[in-house]
This record gives structure tokens, C-alpha cells and sequence, in this order.
């Protein structure tokens, strides 16, 4: 059920259908647009009577959801959702850009990198202190310590930290020193992981699983919506196909399929969404042209020293190059765009 405020509603009228939803024993989630208030419910086991609503005043209507989704559906919320982070906004007026290292590997390295990102004006920085690999010899991140690096390279250069959450038991040490609360391809359906993220207030980005459907990975945003946390960045980062010329395929048609069902902005990875540092350039390019609202990018100095992922890392000269293509290329779409 989604209950449709008139546009004239008052707040008090507003906090009257949020109280009768709690009295029914279910929780209420009211987005606020543009132009009108509307309000989710979540907790209802089956479907509720529209006439619990229909004669409150300030209601113009309460319609039946029919998608698996709710808080997620444009269908709730209209207008384009803006994830604020500090004073970046992501999901209107500029690309939002999100560079760094795979991993947090040395203190000086993760400096470095830092000021490389932050020269090119770019204002999200990203890199892993627990790193999700499939062998378990592995590199597996330098935990607490790389989340104090990062602490210091917010500090002094005064970039936005975008970290993986690994796991439940790891979420509070995460979220007490990210900015954004990333999570990985392999946990997008970790659904106890995905209802503790939603507990947080800190923003958080979702990466498309890798052989995630659309409506699975709107789901997994439904479930971190549904716990009351609404700052979800959706990521497209490629998906497991038969092509081996490419890690994974890096499938932009998931763009506008988002944008069409939610609100929610949605970014791209062409790093791991490619695997070769060759490739990166031009799937940017063509992300943003397919109207995605920014991406994030692997960097490094010394790829061919990396611990993770050296071969995906853009050179600092390449990451110049991308970021001057990427806003341009945003800029025309932004001025262009009918849709
Ligand atoms: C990452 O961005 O650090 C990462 C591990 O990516 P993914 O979860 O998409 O593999
Ligand atoms: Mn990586």
C-alpha cells in the first residue's frame, strides 16, 4: 500500500496517516517530493484495507503496490533521489566520481593516491580495508589499520571515504570511519548484512551482484530502504557471461532499466566491470552517455606493485583523461536529456 498525500497536505495531516499505520502495527515511510508527500508501509504481511485511508484528510489517494519493491519504485517517489554525502551530491548536477585504490596497502601508497584524486577536484576517494578475495591466501586488507589510513587521507585532503563493509561483525568499526558504506558484488545478497546497513544513517552503495537480475538487485536495495536507511547509490560493476576477452561484462543497459523502475541514482564500475586498464576510458565514457550518475574507478601509481587488482588500475595520467571525458560527457547528456 502507498498512500498519496494531497500536494496542499499539511504536516499535521501528514503525521496523522503515519500514526494510524503504526497503530495497525506496520511502519510507515514517507518520501517527501516535489510536488506531494507520499508514504510507504512496510511490515504488513498481507494486503491492507484502502479504507483505512481513503477519509483521512490531506490523502488524495491510496493505491495497491503491485511490484515485489515498494520504497525503491519511482511509483513512490517521483523525483530523482539526491544521496547527499557531506556537500557531494550524487544524482544531480555533476558526475559524481569515486577513485582510489582496489586496496588500502601502505600508508604512503594510500597518500599518494589520495593526492592524485584529489588534484584532479574529484571529492570521493575509495578503497578497501577488508577486501572480499576469492582465495583465501590472498591479500584480505589491512582491516582496522587501512580504515585509519583512510581517516588520514580524509584529513588531510579533506576527500570523502568510500569503504567495503564486509560483514555484520565488522559493520560498526566500518561505519564509525566511512562516509559511504560500500557493498561488495559477492554480498549483495547477504540479506542480514544488507538489514544491518539499513540500521545506519551513512550512505551506502550497492553493487549489482554478479549474476543479479534487476528486479534481485532493486530487492537488495528494498531491504536497506525497508530497515529506514534511504541513501542507496545503486553500481552496475559487470556480470558473469560466457565473453573471457573482459572479467565480466559491464552491462549499461541496467541504466535506464533502474532509472525507469526507481528513484534511486545509479553509478558504474568499469573497472571491475572490465578488468583492464585499457578498457576503462572508453566504458566511462559510454556509461555516462547511457546517462549513469557517475563512477568509480580503480587508481594507482604503481599498478605493477598492486596487491589487488593491479592490471584493472588506471594510471594517474589515464585517471586525468577519464575524469575531463566523464564530465563532459555528463554535461552534454545533462543538457540534451528529453526523457
Ligand atoms: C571493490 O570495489 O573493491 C570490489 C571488491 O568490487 P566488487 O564487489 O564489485 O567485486
Ligand atoms: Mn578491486
Amino acid at each position: 500500500m502507498l498512500i498519496v498525500m494531497k500536494p496542499e497536505a499539511t504536516d499535521a495531516q501528514v503525521d496523522e496517516v503515519l500514526q494510524v499505520i503504526r497503530d495497525l502495527g506496520f511502519t510507515p515511510h514517507p518520501m517527501p517530493g516535489q510536488h506531494r508527500t507520499a508514504i510507504g508501509i512496510t511490515g504488513n504481511p498481507g494486503s491492507i484495507d484502502p479504507a483505512h485511508f481513503e477519509f483521512l484528510s490531506g490523502v488524495a489517494e491510496a493505491i495497491r503496490v503491485t511490484k515485489p519493491y515498494k520504497l525503491v519504485s519511482r511509483d513512490l517517489k517521483h523525483d530523482d533521489t539526491v544521496v547527499r554525502v557531506g556537500d557531494v551530491e550524487i544524482g544531480r548536477g555533476a558526475p559524481a566520481i569515486i577513485a582510489g585504490p582496489c586496496a588500502v596497502e601502505t600508508y604512503e601508497q594510500t597518500m599518494e593516491i589520495g593526492e592524485i584524486v584529489a588534484a584532479s577536484g574529484v571529492k570521493l576517494f575509495r578503497g578497501g580495508a577488508f577486501k572480499p578475495r576469492t582465495s583465501p591466501y590472498s591479500f584480505q586488507g589491512h582491516g582496522l589499520e587501512g580504515l585509519k589510513i583512510l581517516a588520514a587521507v580524509r584529513e588531510q585532503f579533506g576527500l570523502k571515504i568510500v569503504t567495503e563493509v564486509l560483514d555484520t561483525e565488522t559493520a560498526d568499526m566500518v561505519e564509525e570511519y566511512a562516509d559511504v558504506l560500500q557493498i561488495g558484488t559477492r554480498n549483495m545478497q547477504n540479506f542480514s548484512l544488507l538489514r544491518r546497513i539499513g540500521q545506519s544513517r551513512k550512505p551506502v552503495m550497492l553493487k549489482r551482484g554478479m549474476s543479479a537480475t534487476l528486479e534481485e538487485f532493486l530487492l537488495a536495495a528494498e531491504y536497506i530502504m525497508a530497515e529506514g536507511n534511504y541513501n542507496v547509490i545503486m553500481c552496475e560493476r559487470g556480470v558473469r557471461t560466457f565473453a573471457d576477452h573482459t572479467r565480466n561484462t559491464l552491462d549499461l543497459s541496467i541504466i535506464p532499466a533502474v532509472q525507469n523502475r526507481s528513484h534511486l541514482p545509479i553509478i558504474v564500475d568499469p573497472s571491475h566491470g572490465t578488468g583492464k586498464r585499457h578498457k576503462v576510458i572508453p566504458m566511462a565514457r559510454a556509461a555516462v552517455a547511457a546517462g549513469a550518475d557517475g563512477i568509480m574507478v580503480e587508481v594507482h601509481n604503481h599498478p605493477e606493485r598492486a596487491l589487488s587488482d593491479g592490471p584493472q588500475a588506471l594510471l594517474p595520467h589515464m585517471f586525468q583523461q577519464l575524469v575531463a571525458d566523464v564530465q563532459a560527457i555528463y554535461k552534454v547528456i545533462a543538457e540534451t536529456d528529453v526523457a
